[in-house]
């Protein structure tokens, strides 16, 4: 299957209302233009500096996700043209990103992750920890960032009873941050569902899903 085919077929298997982003991490420019080509604009990487080389390359009318984990020196690279960051999991993070935005004279984006998987290498803040930024004296002062939605990785497992929880914890948190709507606080994305979890994902109410190797095949990190 070609990568054009597997976009057209994923496209035709989502509900209307969900964004697909295509993940093309480690993938080469000439794979990102066939999807481009298929008709994606819409792109996650997890690597600030290679997302950046092929934003310089690539047409102007796609949208960068920042789907990885965000190192606090490198939100430098990736403020001016960034369109939305998922893996927002500080206060100082976020500090940082309302500072670089403020350079460039823009409003940035932000997803807060929550950690839903039971593993312990998955990144993401507690329902309280996100609560107390959310309701903090600083966070209340960023003029330069928006957070727009929650973020979360469920257990790489195939259990998917267990996924199905974590899925569905995530979606009723969502339910309760979205009554608390301030200036810079609205929610409107549900970031859950990769490859292999995206159609439970969205039974869960997922609203967007992050796809790599359904669309461009298996990653080679070699
Ligand atoms: C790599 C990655 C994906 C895509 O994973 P696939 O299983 O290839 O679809 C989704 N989300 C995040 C955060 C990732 O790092």
């Amino acid at each position: 299957m070609s990568i054009k085919n597997n976009i057209q077929n994923i496209k035709s298997q989502l509900p209307k209302h969900v964004i697909l982003v295509a993940v093309s991490k480690t993938k080469p420019v000439s794979d990102l233009m066939e999807a481009y080509d298929a008709g994606q604009r819409v792109f996650g990487e997890n690597k600030i500096q290679e997302m950046a080389e092929k934003w310089e390359t690539m047409p102007k009318d796609i949208q960068w996700h920042m789907i990885g984990h965000v190192q606090t020196n490198k939100v430098k690279y990736m403020a001016e043209f960034v369109d939305l960051i998922h893996g927002v999991d500080s206060l100082k993070l976020l500090k940082e990103i309302n500072k670089q935005a403020q350079k460039h004279n823009r409003v940035i984006n932000c997803l807060l992750q929550i950690k839903i998987a039971k593993e312990d290498s998955k990144f993401g803040l507690s329902i309280t920890d996100a609560k107390s930024i959310i309701e903090s004296q600083l966070f209340s002062e960023f003029k330069n960032i928006k957070v727009v939605g929650l973020m979360g990785m469920a257990t790489f497992t195939d259990d998917m009873i267990q996924v199905k929880e974590e899925f569905e914890f995530l979606k009723s948190n969502y339910n309760d941050f979205k009554k608390l709507k301030t200036k810079n606080f609205e929610l409107s994305i549900l970031s859950m569902g990769m490859s292999g979890d995206y159609q439970l994902a969205i039974d869960c109410g997922s609203n967007m899903v992050r796809i790599g190797s359904s669309i461009f095949g298996a990653r080679n990190y070699n």
